[in-house]
């Protein structure tokens, strides 16, 4: 026996072998995704066996699609109940722009999948009735910035209890930015089980107590560090 394993080899690494189903993938050949990121290899297929993952990588990796892709082909097995308003997949990032970017880009990696899913985000500077409107009847992904998220936690437009899967997109920048008692906060509205997916490219002390906080043996993926 040889201990060479051929078939794992990245070069041989197609979005199809990670697990996703035709649909995505036909999408990611529309979009002239040809090969995953180091990140979409370790990060997809550990999201999809619903691990907990703490990712470490540099801006312009490919975390978007590591983290929505298994996302998207979660939410098509039906895991939200659509009579109230709830969420199954919650995006927690720093910035209203980033808030935009994001759900922009799961919409589109989700396109031959909708209409059946919902997709939506929430950010300050926009009006709160137009969100909770958009909100009515559930969200299977939810884009948001931590304190809009809680007004709209606060006013019922949102219910937190039944999330299957949180995101922290750039942890760093979000505890930089000062959002620290948001996420205790929202931490509190969730369910004791569920999925978490922490991404920073930094891993400063304070990044690094989040994480000891909301993770139990994550699975640790390292791709490469910001310089
Ligand atoms: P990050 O969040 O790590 O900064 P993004 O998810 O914003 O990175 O992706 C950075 C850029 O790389 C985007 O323009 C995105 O369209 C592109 N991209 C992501 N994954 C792939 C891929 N597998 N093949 C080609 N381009 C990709
Ligand atoms: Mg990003």
């Amino acid at each position: 026996m040889t201990q060479s394993c051929p078939s794992s080899t990245p070069s041989t690494v197609t979005f199809s072998s990670l697990g996703l189903i035709p649909e995505l993938v036909q999408r990611l050949t529309e979009l002239k995704y040809s090969i995953p990121t180091p990140i979409q290899v370790q990060a997809i297929p550990a999201v999809l066996s619903n691990s907990s993952i703490l990712g470490q990588a540099k801006t312009g990796s490919g975390k978007t699609a590591a983290f929505a892709l298994p996302l998207l082909q979660m939410s098509m097995k039906g895991r939200r109940k659509s009579k109230d308003n709830n969420v199954s997949s919650l995006i927690l990032v720093p910035t209203r722009e980033l808030a935009q970017q994001v759900a922009s880009s799961i919409q589109n990696y989700g396109r031959n999948l909708l209409p059946r899913l919902k997709i939506e985000a929430v950010y300050g500077g926009q009006s709160v009735n137009t969100q909770m409107l958009a909100l009515r009847g559930g969200v299977d992904i939810l884009v948001a910035t931590p304190g809009r998220l809680l007004d709209l936690v606060s006013s019922n437009a949102i219910k937190l209890d039944q999330v299957k899967s949180l995101v922290l997109d750039e942890a760093d920048r979000m505890l930089s930015l000062g959002f620290h008692d948001e996420l205790a906060k929202i931490k509190s509205l969730l369910p004791e089980q569920k999925q978490i997916l922490l991404f920073s490219a930094t891993f400063p002390e304070e990044v690094k107590l989040l994480a000891d906080h909301l993770l139990h043996k994550p699975i640790m993926i390292n791709v490469e560090k910001q310089e």
